[in-house]
């Protein structure tokens, strides 16, 4: 579900929440709205109605259950039936014998479990899905039903999406994603959950009022995570002295790029601070929403947006004579997907390497294509201006949020740090558990939870 912002078009959107928030001041067209699941609890729904939904599946009309051959059947009601194998539900038993409480870790023996095993009964209760199995290995298992309807894969069913995106171009500097230093500080970490949902929804935020020095920057970027350390060190504070082989270091004009192409893993946060600037003018720093501007490109030309989504790009980092980077992998198109959505952007001209893998009918497309691409990056409709002062960092998600920078002279000195996406998203998922908790979390939390965390978490 991407919503775009800038020119009111909106590209798929499976719910409304995001057409409820502030934000959608920036929205100068009409906000389309397609059904979202209406077989699930949304999370476009309030938490009450939600909550009362699961109750509702509880007390008034149990799903049907049966056994047959291979698979239980559940009918959700009379149209809608989901499968589950036995040997899937006998290994997904969630019992403290079958799975670990605390740990969150499997206990069960798959390898014992014998291959035709089947249930000798199912019953259907208010707190779930009762299953029998057979006396060899006698056992009960009891699986939520929430639980159940969201591990659907037979069919697979909708799931309200836990992530959404809000597309923007240049009219974000209206209002901006930002935080104040003392919200992203505090010990209740409320203001840390709306800072990394910002992240998650625009790609960066920016947080007011940090006190202009390297100690305080480093403390806020360890809020969110370990820093990842790289050949630039682990928190890094530099100026235009070329300490490093690398243009950062200078003071050149850097066109939009994202950061570490040349990594397997390209970093996943950048962290940056302006802690001064003396002596001098220019140095405004550039933003763009690669997403924002791929989905235009996939609108405007298709066939440019199919060769950027396949076609490796090779890069290296080799400014330092002990250094020597490019990424294990080939498969690293500019714009990389999942699933048919994409998730990750990877955009740096400057460290392209040799491109060898086209073939020939392809050269002059390719070109054409990140013609375009180029073109649309720094079009005035996609392109953020900020001119930062010290007291104002900033977060930029890396994976999906290209930054530049415009030439400068004098003296400036940034400092920040890299955060590995696994971090991020590990430390964002751990607050939503608690400010903004998933329906099978809730569901489940009251009757399953061991040291804060149920069994039936949907990532585990
Ligand atoms: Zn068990």
């Amino acid at each position: 579900m991407l919503l775009r912002l800038n020119g009111g078009r909106v590209l798929s959107l499976t719910h409304s929440q995001a057409a409820s928030t502030g934000k959608a001041r920036f929205s100068s067209g009409s906000i389309a709205r397609t059904a979202g699941p209406s077989s699930y609890a949304s999370a476009a729904e309030t938490s009450t109605s939600a909550a009362a939904r699961g109750s509702s599946v509880a007390s008034a009309s149990l799903p049907t259950s049966r056994i047959d051959e291979k698979k239980v059947v559940l009918g959700w009601d009379e149209t809608k039936y989901s499968r589950y194998h036995h040997i899937w539900l006998r290994d997904h038993c969630r019992c403290p014998e079958c799975f670990h409480p605390i740990t969150k870790q499997r206990l069960v023996n798959t390898f014992e479990i014998p291959p035709d095993i089947k249930p000798t009964r199912v019953q259907s209760n208010p707190e779930g899905l009762e299953v029998h199995w057979p006396s060899t290995q006698p056992h009960v298992s009891l699986y939520p039903w929430s639980w159940l309807r969201y591990n659907s894969y037979d069919p697979p069913l909708s799931q309200p999406s836990n992530t959404e995106k809000i597309l923007w171009g240049s009219k974000i500097l209206q209002d901006p994603p930002t935080v104040t230093y003392a919200e992203a500080m505090a010990e209740d970490n409320k203001g840390l959950f709306k800072w990394l949902s910002h992240v998650d929804k625009f790609g960066f935020c920016f947080v007011s009022g940090v006190p202009a020095t390297p100690e305080a920057t480093e403390e806020l970027s360890r809020r969110i995570g370990f820093i990842r350390e790289t050949q630039y060190g682990t928190f890094w504070d530099f100026t235009s002295d070329l300490a490093k082989g690398d243009t950062a270091y200078t003071t050149l004009a850097l066109s939009t790029h994202t950061d570490t192409t040349y990594f397997t893993d390209p970093c996943g946060l950048q962290l940056f601070h302006l802690l001064q600037h003396t002596g001098g003018t220019g140095g405004a720093t550039l933003l763009v929403d690669g997403f924002y501007v791929a989905s235009i490109l996939k609108e405007l030309h298709p066939d440019a947006y199919e060769l950027l989504s396949t076609v490796p790009v090779p890069t290296h980092a080799a400014g330092e004579p002990e250094a020597l980077y490019t990424p294990s992998t080939r498969q690293t198109p500019v714009l990389k997907h999942e699933d048919g959505e994409l998730v990750q952007v990877r955009w740096n001209n400057d460290d392209r390497s040799v491109i060898r893998n086209l073939k020939p009918d392809q050269v002059e497309p390719w070109y054409d294509a990140i013609r375009l691409w180029y073109k649309l990056l720094s079009s005035p409709d996609s392109e953020y201006w900020v001119q930062l002062s010290p007291g104002t960092a900033v977060v930029v998600d890396n994976h999906r949020v290209l930054h530049g920078r415009s030439a400068f002279n004098g003296k400036r000195r940034m400092c920040g740090a890299y955060i590995g996406t696994d971090e991020y998203r590990s430390k964002l998922a751990v607050l939503s558990e608690r400010f903004a908790p998933d329906p099978v979390t809730k569901d489940t939390a009251a009757s399953a939870s061991v040291n804060g965390r149920s069994v039936w978490h949907p990532a585990l």
